[in-house]
């Protein structure tokens, strides 16, 4: 058996079996080909949309597998992606034909509690690192759902529930062990490689094999004020305009989104409701819980609320509270925006298109970041988008191949409405496969990546490296 994996030269390189045997020696993981009975298993990422064929999969238990596999390779002249956990919507761990550094089997997480940080493999996922650090009532500020890797979450930035009094995920990043194309283990923070770690936070990964990171973390809970309001969608206009005006003077302890979608069946609401289109409120304070409740009792004013969740819950509870939502396997094509204010215009488009949202799983969501995440300069990181109020993600969802056209045009239809109320900006990690957004995913940061870019891999061997 011969296995064909491109190189730096788009080429095919055949691996014959001794080849291939010389490497299975040396990994302490797993090695898979194509025609291995996991290897369909091993390929699959998050979003069903992305069916890749990589060359060669090679599972890492540790930083060692990692050198050797970047050190193969290096030998065979061999492309290389990355996978944390696999949750890019754009499938950017996974090229055909490319060998695959799988991280996914890494996720062990050391709290340090007396220093308050933690040391985090590149596989972890955040309810991994929730898990440990509540043991201690600490928490790093990441995002909301539990099943996301820390790895790509980190390199494109990170925001969630804490970002507006934490940061973002790259704001509280001390260092990282890295492994470079050239073969070599360094470690990296503002001393040393600064460029190199300055491109990890936020440049969207694929400048070096990040093996572990090592963040700071925060006292917090561990239970919060958190949960959701519902309104019905009939009252959308009038909710997004008494959000706004929230929004516009709420204390940066709360940190509250909405959801155009259909709804849940959440307990707390009539039975009747599930299904309908609703308009959901989601909120979570970090400050004491008896002040969190009284602030949050103002989301129940937006309107007339059909239902609500708000209490006191563990934070790595509410963290897993969506993920029913968001399990793998669905097809799902995704559109963002950044927005400054919520225009007038923007809640008129809100509303028109939230009412023809193109499957039961689709949803758009706003995200309220500001607070820290606005007060770190735009050149510290990677992560230029520091003026930004608001984030957009429309989680266009569905599950059969058939509707691709029909619910991805109805994702491009409604970001063009968007548009004019919009930054231009784009998160990186939110952007999908082939979209032309990608042009505002660094903004005045992007010279300098291509720079540290072609310092660290010159040969552009790790893929695929998101040229401006
Ligand atoms: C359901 C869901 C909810 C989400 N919610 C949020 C949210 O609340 N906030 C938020 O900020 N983001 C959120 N995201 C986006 C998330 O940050 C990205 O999908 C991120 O890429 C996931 O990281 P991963 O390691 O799982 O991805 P992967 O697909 O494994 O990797 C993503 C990219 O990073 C590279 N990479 C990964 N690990 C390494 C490494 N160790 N070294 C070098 N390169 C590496 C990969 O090559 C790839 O290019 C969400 C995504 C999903 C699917």
């Amino acid at each position: 058996m011969t296995i064909q994996v491109r190189n730096a030269q788009e080429k095919r390189v055949a691996i014959d079996d001794e080849t291939l045997a010389i490497l299975k020696a040396q990994i302490h993981g797993k090695v898979i080909a194509p025609e291995d009975a996991e290897y369909d298993e091993a390929r699959k990422v998050w979003n069903a949309m992305i069916d890749r064929r990589p060359g060669l999969i090679v599972e890492c238990t540790g930083t060692a597998d990692v050198l050797y596999a970047v050190r193969f390779a290096r030998q065979h002249n061999l492309l290389i992606t990355v996978r944390g956990a696999g949750h890019n919507i754009a499938g950017r761990s996974l090229q055909n034909e490319v060998l695959l550094v799988d991280l996914s089997r890494m996720r062990y997480v050391h709290v340090n509690p007396e220093e308050k940080t933690a040391v985090v493999a590149p596989g972890a996922t955040l309810a991994d690192i929730d898990h440990e650090t509540e043991a201690y009532g600490l928490a790093l500020p990441m995002g909301i759902n539990s099943t996301t890797g820390i790895g790509g979450l980190t390199l494109g930035g990170g925001f969630g529930w804490l970002s507006r009094t934490l940061g973002m995920t790259v704001d509280n990043l001390i260092s990282v062990e890295a492994v470079t194309v050239a073969g070599e283990r360094i470690v990296c923070d503002r001393d040393h490689h600064p460029d190199l770690f300055w491109a990890l936070m936020g440049g969207g990964g694929n400048f070096a094999i990040v093996t572990s990171f090592q963040f700071r973390l925060h006292p917090v809970g561990p239970e919060v004020v958190c949960g959701p309001v519902v309104y019905d969608f009939a009252e959308a206009k009038k909710v997004l305009a008494n959000y706004r005006a929230y929004c516009s003077s709420c204390p940066e302890k709360a940190t509250v989104w909405f959801v155009l979608r259909r709804s849940p069946p959440f307990p707390f609401l009539p039975s009747s409701y599930h299904g309908k289109l609703v308009m959901i409120v989601v909120g979570c304070y970090n400050g004491p819980l008896d002040e969190g409740m009284r602030e949050f009792a103002k989301l129940k004013k937006f309107g007339t609320p059909l239902g609500d969740a708000i209490a006191p819950r563990r934070l790595r509870d509410f963290q897993r509270s969506f993920d029913p939502l968001v399990t793998p396997g669905a097809r799902n094509y995704w559109k963002t925006h950044n927005f400054k204010e919520i225009a007038d215009g923007l809640i008129d488009v809100l509303a028109e298109y939230g009412q023809s949202l193109p499957h039961e799983e689709s949803e758009i969501f706003i995200a309220q970041v500001g607070g820290e995440t606005n007060r770190v300069p735009k050149d510290a990181t990677a992560y230029p988008h520091r003026d930004v109020s608001f984030t957009m993600n429309v989680h266009t969802r569905w599950r059969e191949e058939q509707d691709d056209k029909v619910c991805s045009s109805w994702a491009r239809d409604f970001y063009k409405a968007v548009e004019p109320f919009a930054t231009g900006g784009a998160y990186i990690n939110f952007i999908s496969e082939g979209d032309d957004t990608i042009e505002g995913a660094f903004a005045e940061n992007a010279k300098r990546l291509a720079k540290v870019k072609a310092h660290y891999d010159p040969g552009n061997i790790l893929r695929p490296y998101l040229k401006l």
